[in-house]
């Protein structure tokens, strides 16, 4: 068996971002830079009022921020994002899957992948300490060595099960649980931008834990390049435990 990757930073890709076709019959008279899920966001808000001529000359981003202000976030639900994670844990998965409301997921099925190569995510507060980090790695390659062991067995156990797929996720299901928290996932996360901020806001305070911190923070930065409007009033800024952390000024729009 060789010895398994381990990640100390999480790896995001944007998988997609909203494609805005603005109606000729309703046209807005757009100001300013803007992406389309900024100007989806927008039309669904003029179009409420009917106020697609834009009679305060708003640019689009500023018409966002009030919208922020207001609390009128019902809006910003049009536009989705999706993202895929890798190199995170399953702790950090289990409590990602915790935000229900306006989200998606798809990760990786430990009953049906097999695990032992998988990887492992190490704990923020472990990276960079050697001492530490031999520690853990010797705990996740002893598990992971019984994991193997198991499902070689367990495949045995379960010889007379005809269909081999079906036996090889016995297998699977059974050993996966000895295999540790920070075994390396990947899941496929999409929410709207006003579930994207309350998440956000949760997870990249300084009462969160610190993975799912970074990842918050990697999330927002990524957001806030594509699309300003929803995610300008995030601050990033270093906590007193040394940790990058978030702080907002409009509380669950
Ligand atoms: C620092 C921290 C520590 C935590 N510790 C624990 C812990 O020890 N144990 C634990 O179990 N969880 C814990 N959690 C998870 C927490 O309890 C929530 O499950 C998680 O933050 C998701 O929040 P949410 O339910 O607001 O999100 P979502 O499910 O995304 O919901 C967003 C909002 O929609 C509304 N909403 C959603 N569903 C309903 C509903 N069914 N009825 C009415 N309104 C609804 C609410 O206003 C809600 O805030 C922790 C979270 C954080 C950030």
């Amino acid at each position: 068996m060789s010895s398994p990757r381990y990640y100390s930073e999480p790896v995001l890709t944007l998988l997609s971002r909203p494609s805005f076709a603005a109606p000729d019959h309703l046209a807005v008279t757009w100001i300013g830079e803007s992406t389309d899920g900024e100007r989806l966001a927008e039309f669904a808000g003029r179009l409420c009022y009917m106020s697609q001529h834009n009679p305060a000359k708003r640019q689009t981003r500023d018409y966002i921020e009030n919208i922020k202000k207001q609390g009128h976030g019902s809006v910003l639900e049009h536009a989705n994002y999706s993202i895929l994670l890798e190199g995170v844990s399953r702790s950090l998965t289990h409590e990602l899957v915790r935000h229900r409301a306006g989200f998606a997921y798809s990760q990786l099925s430990q009953r049906y992948v097999d695990e032992s190569q998988a990887s492992f995510v190490i704990p923020p507060a472990i990276v960079g300490d050697e001492a530490l980090e031999t520690t853990w790695r010797t705990q996740i390659e002893g598990a992971q060595a019984t994991y193997v062991g198991l499902v070689a067995e367990l495949m045995e156990r379960y010889g007379w099960v005809a269909d081999k797929v079906h036996r090889r996720k016995m297998a699977r299901e059974a050993a996966r649980a000895v295999l540790p928290n920070a075994t390396e996932t990947k899941i496929v996360v999409t929410a709207n931008a006003r579930a994207w901020r309350t998440m956000l806001e949760l997870r990249s305070s300084e009462g969160a834990e610190l993975e799912i911190r970074r990842v918050a923070i990697a999330v927002l930065r990524l957001l806030q390049r594509e699309a300003p409007g929803f995610f300008s009033d995030f601050e990033i800024y270093v906590a007193d435990d040394r940790r990058e952390a978030a702080r907002i000024s409009y509380h669950k729009v």
